[in-house]
């Protein structure tokens, strides 16, 4: 393939134009033996260096991918993930209404290694050496980069009264990390009586995917409604409103789910006792005390540890790594890149997003590898569907583009479902498809 050709199909790529077109390189180059499902590698594009990936998530996966299928066979990339498969976050509230089961939600990284010819490892970053320019793995070795990728997700905060992030895995599941806390959650809900109280919080933004609670409450009454009559979910936000489609949401809390969600604004936790399920906060003031039958904490998140120690956590609240939204290189280290929900940027933490990121990300490095500088205009989008019954869902879906001026990126589009329909709901499942074979296939 020419180096013109190449870099024009970059841009568009970056753009997430390759996702509507999964036969485009291997239809244009003949040389390389592909499935017909899968893209082709470009042999030698004259791109070099070793970069390092920590995190095989949304984010981490997507970047190995792309910077092999677009960079070629010369780019060399490994992968640091320290499970063993990844479960996906996104569609993990359907757990809890029996919809999905976790298995359905796992994906493999195998394809990374077998076909796009990333190098896989196995195993838990623990420390970075910017200096140095290497990573130190929990088994013992030494990983030297070119440059360096961290797409580690989030770690989640002890609530007030907590001692232990364990009471967590037994007791009080935040299962805002897809795994055995979502399993613990379904099974506390299949345990509960009728005419029981479910309490959950959500804590003030930023967090993970910003409308997540809010289908999961929409979620958990429809699911009560059926099998539980007469329960209630208590939604405890620590926000002063509802923060994203607000309108949808109403729609859902006072009509559809009426008598069932009650949802209470600008709550803040003082105390949380795990065994007896008791919450304790104030609201406009006032002192109040919940006692639940299965109490759902959603903690307030941060990057990783792992950032924390290397110094790379400079947002305003030291929560979050703050990049240059052109390249997603750490504005205080050069040569480390961090992209999805550790990063600090103006766009939600969203796996939609995540892999949005990773594609400008990549492309940015392929430029830096060659001498060049990265995309001055880079545009990203983000979609979201929110289930609010078993068969219905609403949407979200907002467009970002780069401004020089803040050099942040700016939310140029916005749209909105009107209401929840049966046909969002089968989009939904398609958007979900596409978003994770674009991801990990
Ligand atoms: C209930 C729920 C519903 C959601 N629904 C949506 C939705 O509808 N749409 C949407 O766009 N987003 C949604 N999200 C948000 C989405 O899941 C996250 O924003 C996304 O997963 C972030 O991607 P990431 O790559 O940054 O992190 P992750 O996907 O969490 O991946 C991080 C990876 O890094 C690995 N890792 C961490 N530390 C290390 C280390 N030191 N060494 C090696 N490996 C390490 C982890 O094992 C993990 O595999 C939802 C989230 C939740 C909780």
């Amino acid at each position: 393939m020419k180096r013109r050709q190449f870099f024009s199909l970059l841009a568009a790529s970056a753009a997430g134009l390759m996702t509507l077109s999964p036969r485009l390189w291997a239809d244009d180059d003949e040389n390389n033996s592909t499935s017909s499902s899968l893209f082709a590698i470009p042999g030698n594009t004259g791109i070099t260096g070793h970069v390092v990936i920590v995190g095989g998530g949304m984010a981490g996966a997507t970047l190995a991918k792309y910077l092999r299928l677009w960079g070629g066979t010369h780019m060399n990339v490994t992968l640091v993930e320290k499970s063993a498969a990844y479960t996906s976050n996104i569609m993990s509230n359907l757990v809890l209404n029996g919809q999905k089961s976790l298995g359905e939600l796992d994906y493999s990284h195998d394809v990374l290694s077998d076909h796009y010819g990333v190098t896989r490892k196995n195993a838990e970053v623990t420390a970075i050496n910017a200096a140095s320019k290497s990573v130190s793995l929990a088994d013992g070795s030494v990983l030297n980069y070119d440059r360096l990728v961290l797409a580690p997700g989030l770690d989640f905060d002890l609530l007030p009264g907590m001692n232990s992030l364990s009471e967590y895995d037994t007791h009080i599941p935040h299962a805002w990390k897809a795994g055995p806390q979502t399993q613990l959650l379904r099974d506390q809900l299949l345990a509960m009586p009728a005419g029981g109280t479910v309490v959950m919080t959500i804590p003030k933004a930023p967090y993970r995917c910003p409308p997540g609670p809010y289908e999961r409450a929409c979620i958990m009454a429809d699911w009560l409604k059926a099998n539980k009559p007469g329960s209630k979910v208590i939604v405890l936000d620590a926000n002063a409103d509802i923060i994203v489609e607000k309108d949808n949401f109403l729609i859902a809390f006072n009509q559809t789910h009426a008598g069932v969600i009650d949802y209470r604004p600008a709550c803040t936790l003082t105390h949380i006792d795990s065994i007896s399920r008791t919450v304790v906060f104030t609201q406009n003031g006032a002192n109040q005390q919940l006692a639940a039958h299965v109490l759902n904490p959603i903690p307030p998140q941060r990057a990783p540890r792992l950032l924390a120690d290397a110094g790379l956590l400079n947002s305003p609240d030291g929560h979050f790594a703050v990049v240059n939204v052109l390249s997603y290189e750490s504005t205080r280290t050069p040569g480390i890149h961090i992209i999805g929900d550790a990063s600090h940027t103006t766009q939600p933490k969203a796996g939609h997003v995540a892999n949005q990121q990773a594609k400008i990300c990549a492309d940015a490095i392929l430029r830096l590898q060659s001498g060049q500088q990265p995309d001055p205009a880079p545009v990203t989008s983000s979609a979201c569907y929110s289930p609010i019954t078993a068969s219905t869902a609403t949407w979200l879906s907002g467009v970002y583009q780069y401004d020089s001026a803040s050099a942040s990126m700016v939310l140029s589009k916005l749209s909105a479902s009107t209401g929840a329909t049966r046909s969002n709901y089968s989009d939904m499942h398609t958007w979900f498809g596409t978003l994770m074979q674009d991801t990990f296939a």
